[in-house]
């Protein structure tokens, strides 16, 4: 029968950053407790760590690189531009902040948050996002919840394609138009909520292939991910489970498994829609 496996190679977003095909998400994680979690993510393997301004956790997430002794050009450190901070200036303002709150000379991936389009301006955002990469201070630049038509003004209004757009993508949400546009434009897709925020691993689809190949349901949809080419980030608490969803590169989905996953799409989030979403939702 067919197989599906996943690339291991990392995904190439530019400016010298490779993203490991499993990174690690720190969203809801304390500030207080973001260090501990990046210590034991580091610790059990993970080489990707995602962040953001509005989850208020950078500076944990800073002492956690620190403190785990892995060399800092061995890890990709990813944050994102909080809605309220858009616009020229403002931007590089908030660029600044997040490098000093993470204690590093560079950001390896910096990502536009939300396109707010009531806010309009993330054009200029993007702008500042260039001339960032120009000085150094960041190396690949791209947006996350940007939907269609939010990504088709971005392209028209500037010469820099964003490296990647990180989206909500798991089985029973899968975008599946958005991430071929994605694909049609060279953009990378990263999947956040891979596990749909842990809703999806109730799925009897999805536990039924997991005892079959003696895998848990969060490895099943993992490998899933893969075998479809994109970048995961979920997020656990808990060292075993970070373990467990780091332990999925060799794990192979027939196409008939990737099939009936892939049927298992409802169009309902489990996240803000890109469309009227405000970070000041989450914080
Ligand atoms: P996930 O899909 O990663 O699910 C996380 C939940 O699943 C937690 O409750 C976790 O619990 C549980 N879990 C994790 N692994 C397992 C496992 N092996 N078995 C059982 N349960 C498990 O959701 P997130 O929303 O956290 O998304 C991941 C990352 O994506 C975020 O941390 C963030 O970095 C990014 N993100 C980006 C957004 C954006 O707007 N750009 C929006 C939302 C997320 P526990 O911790 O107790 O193990």
């Amino acid at each position: 029968m067919a197989e599906t496996g996943p690339s291991t190679a990392g995904v190439d977003v530019g400016g010298g950053v490779v993203l490991p095909q499993v990174g690690f998400g720190v969203f809801q994680i304390p500030p207080d407790e973001a260090q501990k979690a990046v210590e034991d993510a580091l610790a059990a393997g993970y080489r990707l760590i995602d962040t953001a301004a509005a989850y208020n956790n950078e500076a944990g997430v800073g002492a956690g690189i620190q403190a785990s002794g892995v060399p800092r050009d061995e890890i990709v450190v990813t944050t994102k531009l909080r809605n309220g901070n858009q616009g020229a200036r403002s931007t590089r303002e908030a660029i600044e902040r997040s490098r000093d709150a993470l204690g590093v000379d560079h950001i390896d991936v910096y990502l536009i948050h939300w396109p707010s389009p009531a806010r309009d301006l993330y054009r200029e955002s993007w702008s500042d996002m260039e001339a960032a990469v120009g000085d150094g201070l960041v190396r690949s630049i791209g947006v996350s919840n940007f939907l269609a038509e939010h990504l088709e003004r971005l392209l028209a209004s500037t010469s820099t394609r964003p490296a990647l757009n990180q989206l909500e993508v798991h089985p029973t949400f899968q975008q599946r138009e958005l991430t071929a546009l994605c694909e049609q434009h060279g953009i990378k897709v990263e999947a956040y909520s891979p596990l749909g925020q842990g809703a999806d691993l109730g799925s009897p689809v999805v536990a039924g292939i997991a005892r079959r190949l003696g895998a848990t349901p969060a490895q099943v949809i993992l490998a899933w991910h893969l075998a479809h080419g994109r970048v995961v980030i979920p997020k656990s608490v808990r060292p075993e489970r970070m373990a467990e969803n780091l332990d999925v590169t060799g794990l192979r989905l027939s196409d008939a498994d990737r099939r009936a996953i892939d049927s298992l799409e409802t169009g309902v989030r489990v996240g803000g829609d890109p469309a009227t979403f405000e970070i000041t939702q989450i914080r």
